[in-house]
């Protein structure tokens, strides 16, 4: 398995894949560990909790061109990732307690009745490069918390960030075996799914490989969490203040060099405003820095890996063959290393890639509405239901509308971001189940009935 810069296609190390003796020893570790852990007082887990968050501040730096190195986020960016995980540690060291509380019913009279929510046991997380740390510590913290164990397939592009994550939770002192990396290749992950000692699985990636791991998941009857892709809409009203607006859908289709699921991809924009829009996009978007990631005044870095360039800029080809117009960008940089700029699309066809996949990399399509009911109609009119906004100067209108929005979040006058505070997940194609706040902790609890006569 081999780690690649992808600013300049440098091989960067390799890793052998764990032998299925290794594999044996993590998961019998797991099942082990898990006994024990589960039975330790919730506060000693919330106290674990916030010692990761402060071993995640003081070695930032390092995690932070760790992930520079093996999937190109520009370094301010990585650096921004550690402490969002670590502001992840503060909420659950302060709140898994209130939210895992027991549920008093009160059925009848003389009974004591109530819900206690309980730990699962070892659960198998398979995640992506594109947020190496984030993705994992948003399933981890809560899941870890709640008296689970975690173990980890990431992608091997980031093989690296495994490692680094798997110390930090050591470095915290979390108990050897309650978090665990296992270097294994796709095509062995059935396998760890079936085997007994695996209670539970979530993914986040593509929709393909959602299928994949629900389809091993539901043979097994394992419970599951999918985070997948999206296409999220967002939407400018005829109201909408546009200097603001143009500002926001840069960032919101640019961060993460677009390597995001909840980037805004398709922008649905009200006739009145549409040409002004498009023109102003683009300008704003030729300002952004392209290069370096290892530049801290970089916006936009390289693409994780050279197969995902060729995919996006076969997607823009095809749909600018079907007739979709180039604002700006439109084709990879002429240079080392995977790099596409902020991309532009306008007058995109109904059917192109550009309208109906979901496009993983700085490439914008812009739509012109005609009105409120076709913008709410533009923006389910996909497979995909992961998030979307609006921008409107009438907050009532904009909330109106976002509650038409078939979506797992709907922002008004705000980018789609997920807060440890707040659930986050995705309906449709874009998966099932919820991450982050209690509902996120709960996931991977049984919610178990007591009843004392
Ligand atoms: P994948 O969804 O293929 O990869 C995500 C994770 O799933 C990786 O660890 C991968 O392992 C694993 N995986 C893939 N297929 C299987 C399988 N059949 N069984 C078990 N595990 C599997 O994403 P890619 O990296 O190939 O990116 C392709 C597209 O996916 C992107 O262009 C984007 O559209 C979408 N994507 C969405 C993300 C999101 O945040 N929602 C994140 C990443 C990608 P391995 O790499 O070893 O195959």
């Amino acid at each position: 398995m081999q780690t690649t810069n992808p600013a300049t296609n440098e091989p960067l190390a390799t890793y052998e894949p764990h032998s299925p003796e290794t594999v044996e020893k993590i998961l019998s570790r797991a099942d082990e560990t898990f006994r024990d852990w589960r039975e330790r007082p919730i506060e000693e887990r919330e106290s674990l909790a916030a010692s990761l968050g402060e071993v995640l501040r003081s070695n930032a730096g390092e995690y932070a061109a760790t992930m520079t190195r093996e999937m190109g986020k520009p370094i301010d960016q990585a650096v921004a990732e550690v402490e969002k995980c670590a502001d992840l540690c503060n909420y659950y060291a302060e709140r898994s307690a209130e939210h895992l509380q027991d549920e008093r019913i009160g059925a009848e009279p003389g009974t004591k009745t109530y819900v206690s929510y309980e730990p699962l046991g070892p659960v198998l997380s398979v995640m992506p490069w594109n947020y190496p740390f984030w993705q994992v510590f948003r399933f981890a913290v809560p899941a870890l918390t709640a008296g689970n164990v975690g173990l980890l397939k990431h992608a091997p592009n980031v093989l690296g960030c495994a490692n680094a994550i798997e110390a930090c939770f050591e470095e915290a002192g979390y108990p050897a075996g309650v978090f665990a990396s296992m270097q294994i290749e796709a095509d062995r992950v059935a396998d760890v799914i079936a085997d007994d000692r695996i209670r539970a699985v979530t993914l986040t990636g593509s929709t393909r490989a959602g299928r994949a791991v629900a389809a091993a998941s539901g043979e097994n009857l394992k419970k599951t969490v999918l985070e997948l892709g999206g296409s999220d809409p967002f939407i400018v009203l005829d109201d909408a203040p546009l200097d603001e607006v143009v500002d926001a859908a840069v960032t919101a289709r640019n961060q993460n060099s677009g390597q995001t699921c909840i980037a805004a991809k398709r922008f649905l924009v009200h006739e009145s405003v549409h040409e002004e829009f498009v023109e102003r996009f683009g300008r704003a978007a030729e300002q952004l820095t392209v290069g370096d990631p290892t530049d801290e005044t970089t916006d936009v870095g390289p693409q994780a890996r050279a197969d995902l360039l060729e995919e996006l800029d076969s997607q823009v080809r095809r749909s600018v063959e079907a007739g979709a117009t180039v604002e700006t960008g439109g084709e990879p940089l002429d240079r080392g290393g995977n790099f596409y700029p902020p991309t532009v699309l306008s007058d995109v066809p109904e059917d192109c890639p550009a309208a109906t996949e979901e496009l993983f990399g700085p490439v914008a399509a812009v739509f012109p509405v005609r009105s409120d009911d076709e913008a709410v109609e533009a923006a389910n009119d996909t497979q995909f239901g992961l998030g979307g906004c609006v921008w409107t100067a009438d907050a009532d209108r904009g909330e109106a509308l976002a509650k038409r929005i078939t979506a797992g979040n709907v922002f008004v006058n705000q980018v789609v971001k997920s807060d440890p505070r707040l659930p986050f997940g995705g309906v449709k194609e874009s998966g099932y189940g919820s991450e982050l706040a209690g509902h996120g902790i709960r996931e991977f609890t049984n919610a178990k009935t007591i009843w004392v006569e």
